[in-house]
């Protein structure tokens, strides 16, 4: 017989769930990563295996030292080929059905790889697992990294518009990312402004760390489609409360990564993460993972994670999960798809899962 511990983490996989904010690099599994390093045995990396393995014990430095690594094993089109679609898989597996992934477009000199190389083979991974009938749904957002200022953006912003117009919505949007601290939110409201008039949908990270009052207003005022992290919204520090309103406002759902959060620390706490304070409020929140890999979980980790620390009851997860598709980028037919999906899934056996679990 399946025990208790077994059956809940089932349920966790085997709710059907959306994934909004994934970044490709950051996502990638210890797994690929030892099968690009194979591939590369010259590269001076080989020692960092150990490190690769520590998974859930990996200190933030580590955390940090995997993304350098990932930049030096992922220089050419066909490592962003492979990986795109072990991502891909890996989500699927653990019971994703629409995912958005967003990756900042990168050339590297030594191997040719230029941006456009680069998003389509990305968009080569997205097809691929698509044809080999993966039950998953994969579009992609391009990030604009804010070390690269407005002029890159700018870039970005017409190779996004190129690959929205010619890719029958597989490119759907834009992503603000990359180090809160460089830079102002600013340089970039032109370009995103730009973006917007062309149909392309906006996910920004905002107010991922304090004191941003000023950006954040800025970038709010655009208004984002959706908000990654939004950490500090609700800080009581200066004049924020202005803020939250702004963002009830305009509607505008917030992407949620809890163990990112904890991990990255900018939150104490699992229980003190500001999931509570918008869940609470009915705001629109969509649980995310943020780079997978990297912090060692996965969207059936967070669901639980959050479950547990907030006490949301089967149904509530459930709930949760059905909401998150109203948040999507994709247009109103795919919402309605995932719609019947869920509904489907619920009817053949899933409803009595909620019930046995939720004890
Ligand atoms: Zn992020």
């Amino acid at each position: 017989m399946e025990g208790v511990v077994d059956s809940v983490a089932r349920f966790y996989k085997e709710l059907p769930k959306v994934e909004l904010h994934a970044h490709l690099n950051g996502s990638i599994s210890s797994v690929t990563m030892k099968k690009l390093m194979a591939q590369k045995p010259d590269l001076e990396i080989q020692n960092e295996m150990t490190m690769i393995d520590k998974g859930q014990k990996r200190t933030l430095e580590e955390c940090f030292q995997m993304f350098r690594m990932i930049h030096q094993i992922t220089t050419r089109p066909e490592d962003i080929f492979l990986v795109t679609k072990d991502v891909i898989k890996e989500f699927a597996a653990d019971g994703v059905k629409y995912l958005e992934l967003r990756s900042t477009p990168r050339e590297e000199k030594a191997t040719g790889m230029t941006k456009r190389k680069y998003v389509e083979a990305v968009l080569e991974g997205i097809k691929t697992c698509k044809e080999e009938g993966l039950d998953i749904d994969v579009r992609f957002l391009l990030s604009i990294d804010r070390r690269g200022g407005p002029v890159v953006a700018k870039d970005t912003v017409k190779l996004a518009e190129e690959f929205f117009l010619s890719h029958d919505e597989m490119v759907l949007g834009l992503d603000l990312s990359g180090d809160p601290t460089v830079g102002h939110g600013k340089d970039f409201l032109e370009p995103l402004n730009e973006a917007r008039r062309s149909g392309l949908k906006l996910a920004l990270h905002i107010s991922e760390i304090p004191n941003q009052e000023e950006e954040t207003r800025l970038l709010l005022g655009l208004p984002p489609d959706r908000i990654g992290h939004g950490s500090f919204l609700t800080s009581n520090a200066g004049d924020s409360c202005d803020l939250v309103q702004l963002v009830r406002q305009h509607h505008i759902p917030l992407e949620l990564c809890l163990t990112s959060n904890v991990k990255g620390q900018t939150t104490p706490s699992y229980s003190q993460h500001h999931f509570g304070y918008w869940y609470t409020m009915g705001h629109p929140v969509v649980l995310c993972t943020d780079d997978k890999g990297v912090f060692a979980t996965d969207l059936s980790e967070e669901y639980h994670l959050a479950a547990d620390a907030f006490n949301l009851t089967p149904q509530q997860v459930w709930n949760l999960s059905y909401d998150s598709i109203n948040c999507i980028f994709a247009s109103s037919s795919v919402k309605s798809n995932l719609q019947v999906k869920w509904k489907e899934l619920k009817a053949t056996g899933f409803s009595t899962r909620i019930s046995a679990v939720g004890c």
